[in-house]
């Protein structure tokens, strides 16, 4: 390392130290936060034996869930990954299908695609969103790609693409109203991946309700959590009422018979996690606030280091800010690991952005366009410890 290196890690260390004050212990990347009402209703399923698949906090969070996204109805289910199988499943993605998702992802998006026998198909990110490039999507999908009576076709594999799955990263809303033209003009369904942005908007619209469908996730990560947990989100009440018949083994109501209409999952979330869910989604505006104060001594801080830029909202959205980011300069990059080890050893847990999904060894040889741009922000991401509660430490 050169001695420009070494001044460059101690600047990125004191950016650190002034926002989160001395880590006397592992600050983690993002910690669950309870202190509400969570206790109470968890006691409540216990108490009234309604823990499972039935009870009444199911239809509360679900109703809540709705009311705080906008979206007419949300479907609550066992965990994202389970939502998004789900959901893709009713946009018509079949076996032997391809599904357009961007390299820059947490696996579950592929592998909810994989769920489905289908293949994912990588496409690259846009810098200002660190989401899916609408008009890289487009030319490349008028390079690659034929209309048929099947629908669109991927001329160099055969298999027909079946649907786009836009995602939010790190709670940062991607470009959907550019798009929902791309997918007009390709007459492609789009359920979009919001499991990290919930409580972020785009033109005032909640992340996960432009597609057909979109999906949250409620692991112990994200910004809020139900232990784990999902959920689909639609304003069409007849996929909603697709999804909970496939969540809940396809049955068919009856008081005693078992008629089970089709090869279904078990994937319904219980009662005892959405009755934690009910607690946290009130907290939930306490956290975004808390989490934009944080951000606010983030930007400040690191607007005063050269070399590293605050990876801010995009235009006309509303962050939830779910991992606050830095991106290095390109003449930083080659220090990014270093600057990990010494953020790791002071106590702030920092992590890169996840390895590009077609690096995997599953989804090495999944089709891809060119991936130039998320080869770049994987190379030069870094997320901050961001749990609301560190919020308090500077003020
Ligand atoms: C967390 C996450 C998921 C999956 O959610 P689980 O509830 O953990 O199954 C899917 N996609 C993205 C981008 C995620 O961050």
């Amino acid at each position: 390392m050169s001695a420009n290196d070494v001044s460059f890690s101690v600047n990125f260390l004191s950016g650190l130290r002034q926002v989160l004050g001395e880590a006397n212990s592992l600050l983690p990347l993002h910690e669950p936060e309870f202190g509400g009402n969570e206790w109470a209703y968890v006691k409540d399923c216990i108490e009234t034996g309604w823990v499972s698949s039935v009870g009444k906090y199911v239809d509360q969070f679900e109703r809540q869930l709705a009311e705080f996204t906008g979206a007419r109805h949300a479907v609550a289910v066992v965990n994202g990954t389970a939502a998004l199988h789900i959901a893709l499943q009713i946009a018509g993605v079949k076996a032997g299908d391809e599904v357009l998702v961007p390299a820059l992802s947490f696996v579950a998006t592929a592998n909810a695609v994989s769920h489905c026998g289908a293949t994912p198909h990588f496409v690259d990110s846009k810098e200002l969103t660190l989401g899916m490039d609408p008009d890289a999507l487009a030319a490349h999908l008028e390079f690659v790609a034929e209309r048929t009576a099947n629908g669109l076709r991927n001329k160099v594999t055969g298999h027909r693409i079946a649907a786009i799955v836009p995602m939010h990263t790190f709670g940062h809303p991607v470009d959907m109203v550019g798009l929902m033209g791309v997918a007009a003009r390709f007459s492609l369904p789009v359920v979009e991946d919001a499991a990290e942005s919930l409580g972020s908007t785009c033109r005032d619209r909640h992340t996960g309700t432009f597609g057909c469908m979109g999906i949250l996730s409620f692991n112990g990560n994200k910004i809020i959590t139900t232990g784990g947990g999902g959920a689909i989100l639609t304003n069409d009440p007849d996929i909603a009422r697709q999804a909970i018949h496939l969540i809940t083994t396809a049955k068919q109501p009856h008081r005693w018979e078992f008629v089970h209409d089709s090869v279904a999952y078990n994937y319904r979330l219980p009662s005892i996690n959405a009755a934690l869910g009910c607690g946290q989604l009130e907290r939930l505006p306490n956290f975004l606030s808390r989490k934009r104060q944080l951000v606010e001594n983030y930007r400040k801080t690191f607007a005063h280091i050269s070399g590293i830029h605050f990876v801010d909202e995009p235009e006309g959205c509303h962050s939830n800010f779910w991992l606050n980011t830095v991106r290095l300069s390109e003449a930083n990059m080659s220090v990014r690991d270093e600057l990990l080890a010494v953020a790791n050893d002071a106590g702030y847990q920092c992590r890169p952005a996840w390895t590009l999904l077609n690096k995997l060894p599953m989804y090495q040889d999944c089709p891809r366009a060119d991936l130039s741009v998320a080869e770049a922000l994987e190379a030069s991401l870094i997320n901050l410890p961001s749990s609301p509660k560190l919020a308090e430490l500077l003020s």
